[in-house]
């Protein structure tokens, strides 16, 4: 059976941004029969997501992701249904999901690599298990419980940079429901910013790219800020820090503002933030989602009743065809997509 594959073409080097032709869309034969544990499965929908810029690199410069090879195929977060199976686990029709679903419009797995999930759960809306309730959602959850300290009724401020992006648009969303009596989000449009406030309930936003960003965080956080869920790093958090209160906290989630720099994770910080956040007692731990697994299983049911009673709502960018991998990816990087981006590849 032939299918379609994306390879990786080329490195766009540690100091360079990508471009869509560091992909390379191919065509693979897949080998007719299944071994055992084996499943043939049809790709549904694929992620294109910030920490693959860093697996685009001959060294990820992380111990959790491998970098891709050239002219191997590409993998991430995927969504699918079983064709036939191999693996008592799975059966036909079911739908399954993994974090590193190749490329493929249709490709062989081992049935243990896989995660049933349950349709019902997002009201038949696939796509969501690679967002809201997927990856991107339980950052945004857990980044916001185990490490913002929000508390009902402390009359909290928190501000979400990246903030109409998958993690940042759940996280500001969390931050409200779980009691801050003000959310902010920091993102690069004006049309983002209405959809912060129209559709997810943030209090306000600022469009970094066209406002004075210190300027209209004191008009937003008259209070201060006591929680900042940090998706982007450089100038606008270094902006942010200036404006925290005493004995806050950052989400240090992460700092895609750097990642087509040569620079560690994560990248260091100037003395003058560093003494602001010694001086004004502000914890900045990282938070690596791998790290609450233990978590997920809660955090993702937690999701789910969100998202279907309207609690939380969910935002998405979704393009079509297995060809537009890399032009998806490369829109994501650069802020062309609203919520989370997904790129559709069969019905
Ligand atoms: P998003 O959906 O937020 O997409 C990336 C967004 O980043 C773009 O839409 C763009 O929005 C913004 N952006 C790009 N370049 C810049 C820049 N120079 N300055 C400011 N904003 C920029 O991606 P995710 O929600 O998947 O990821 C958000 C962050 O969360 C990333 O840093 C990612 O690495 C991190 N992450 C961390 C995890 C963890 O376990 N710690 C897990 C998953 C993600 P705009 O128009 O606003 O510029």
């Amino acid at each position: 059976m032939q299918v379609q594959k994306v390879v990786l073409n080329s490195r766009p080097g540690n100091d360079g941004a990508p471009v869509p032709d560091n992909f390379r869309l191919e065509v693979t034969t897949l080998a007719p029969d299944l071994k055992d544990g084996e499943v043939l499965l049809r790709t549904l929908y694929l992620s294109v997501d910030p920490y693959m810029r860093c697996r685009m690199n001959e060294d990820t410069g992380v111990d959790y992701v491998t970098p891709w090879q050239l002219s191997e195929c590409v993998d991430g977060g995927g969504v699918g249904v079983v064709e036939s199976s191999l693996c008592s686990a799975c059966s036909e029709g079911d739908v399954v999901t993994s974090f590193n679903w190749p490329w493929q419009t249709k490709a062989v797995m081992k049935g243990s690599a896989l995660q049933k999930v349950d349709p019902k759960i997002v009201d038949g809306r696939l796509s969501y298990f690679l967002g809201a309730v997927g990856i991107t959602g339980l950052t945004a959850l857990l980044g916001v419980r185990e490490k913002g300290h929000v508390t009902k009724g402390a009359n909290q401020t928190m501000v979400v940079s990246g903030a109409a992006g998958a993690c940042g648009s759940v996280a500001g969303q969390i931050g409200r429901l779980d009691g801050c009596v003000r959310v902010v989000g920091i993102c690069g449009s004006d049309e983002k910013c209405k959809a912060l406030v129209d559709d997810l309930g943030f209090t306000a936003a600022i469009n970094y790219r066209g406002e004075d960003v210190p300027k209209r965080l004191e008009e937003c956080c008259p209070d201060g800020i006591d929680v900042y869920f940090d998706n982007v790093g450089g100038a606008i958090s270094d902006a942010v820090i200036t404006q925290m209160n005493v004995d806050s906290h950052v989400v240090l989630c992460g700092q895609i503002s750097q990642y087509n720099k040569d620079v560690p994770y994560p990248p260091p910080l100037s003395d003058g933030v560093k003494e602001t956040l010694r001086r004004n007692n502000i914890t900045r731990e990282r938070f690596t989602v791998l790290n609450y697994m233990n978590k997920a299983e809660a955090a993702l049911c937690e999701l789910g009743q969100l998202v279907q009673s309207g609690q939380i709502n969910v935002l998405e960018t979704v393009v079509n065809g297995i060809e537009n991998m890399g032009e998806a990816f490369c829109s994501m990087m650069t802020g062309g997509n609203i919520g989370k981006q997904i790129i559709k590849i069969s019905e």
